[in-house]
């Protein structure tokens, strides 16, 4: 069984030597009377979240996840065939997605937290992204906690990403007017031709974010849509309207600070009256049935489109995990271990 576990734990944000891939023998059975399932992965989501479990424990360092085990195989989300079962929800052959580990195979001892795919006249490693937790996250963070209205100007960060560029699909259709923020000239291109935004710009080329914000908003932003965090939040809270929403998802530029960044606008908040909320989509699973019988029509008709960044193999995952944090994944990073 091949595996990718990490090697110790990692001080900044995640490098490529960090993870190593390793061969094990195991059985490829079922404990007798255990109601675990073994399955055969196929796709594999790399999530920026990764990175904190990453990180050395530290008491004060805020995180929602525990950190992983040295030398066991990353766990994450992601999408598998069921090759045995002894739990009475699933049987041989199913297709799945949740959490799972980095390796060829798999015995999942909770299975009760796994979703079964049910609808597969979509690529299956859409349940990594658009038909999973990230495609949950910007269904839950949009239209749940930022509650927009027709019209709302919208601002979208790291836009491009898994995230993002869902957010902003969600925010035309309902005929809001969109920006989105990217790293690069590629990735911005993207936002504006593939998913419709109104406007998008390069962040890393602009020697002012706050001049960059008013260019694209003069009448301010009534929704911030939260992915970076640092001074990309510090200048949007100057050019927030009274009342307006921050939906605070993310906050990638933080997480491997040892000392995360100042922000220094932080009296916008009560001049303004400013709601800002956090979220961790793991509290609104609940809501996926909803979510899918939204997205899945969505994207048959047309109407929403996905752009994924595809790596190959378990020798390419921590590449293409330590890609995400440099900006080098266009689209959904998905690591592919086997297509059937
Ligand atoms: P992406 O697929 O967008 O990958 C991360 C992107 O972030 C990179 O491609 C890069 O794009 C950008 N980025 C990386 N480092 C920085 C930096 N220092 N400053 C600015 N941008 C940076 O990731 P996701 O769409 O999966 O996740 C987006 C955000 O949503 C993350 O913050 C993630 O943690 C959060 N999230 C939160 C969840 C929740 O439950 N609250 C659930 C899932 C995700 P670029 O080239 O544009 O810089």
């Amino acid at each position: 069984n091949k595996q990718v576990v990490l090697k110790d734990y990692v001080p900044g944000f995640p490098k490529e030597s960090d993870l190593e891939v390793r061969t094990i023998t195991i059985r490829l059975k079922i404990p007798e009377g255990s109601k675990a399932v073994l399955v055969k992965n196929l796709y594999l989501s790399c999530d920026p979240y990764l990175s904190m479990r990453m990180q050395k424990p530290e008491p004060d360092r805020p995180s929602f996840v525990e950190p992983y085990k040295l030398g066991s195989p990353i766990i994450g989300f992601g999408v598998a065939k069921v090759l045995d079962s002894g739990h009475p929800n699933f049987k041989k052959g199913d297709l799945v997605w949740g959490t799972t580990e980095w390796e060829e195979y798999s015995l999942i001892t909770s299975p009760e937290d796994l979703f079964k795919i049910e609808h597969t006249d979509v690529p299956l490693s859409y349940y990594t992204g658009i038909l999973g937790m990230p495609g949950l996250t910007a269904y839950v963070g949009f239209h749940h906690i930022c509650s927009p209205r027709k019209g709302d100007r919208v601002f979208v960060s790291a836009a491009s990403g898994a995230v993002g560029q869902l957010v902003g699909q969600f925010a035309k259709l309902m005929d809001c007017y969109v920006v989105g923020s990217a790293g690069s000239k590629e990735k911005v291109d993207l936002l504006l031709t593939k998913f419709g935004f109104d406007e998008a710009f390069n962040y890393k080329e602009e020697q002012d974010l706050n001049m960059a914000l008013k260019r694209y908003f003069p009448e301010g932003i009534d929704i911030y849509f939260e992915n970076v965090g640092g001074k990309m939040l510090d200048s949007v809270l100057l050019n927030m309207r009274i009342h307006g929403q921050i939906s605070v998802c993310g906050m990638i530029s933080q997480y491997a600070l040892e000392q995360p960044e100042g922000v220094h606008n932080l009296l916008c908040i009560l001049v303004k009256r400013i709601h800002m909320e956090g979220f961790i989509v793991l509290d609104h699973f609940d809501q996926y049935p909803k979510f899918l019988d939204t997205v899945l029509p969505l994207i048959r008709e047309g109407k929403i489109t996905y752009v994924e960044d595809i790596a190959e193999g378990l020798e390419s995952a921590s590449a293409a995990l330590s890609g995400i944090f440099a900006g080098r994944n266009i689209g959904k990073q998905v690591v592919v271990v086997s297509r059937e």
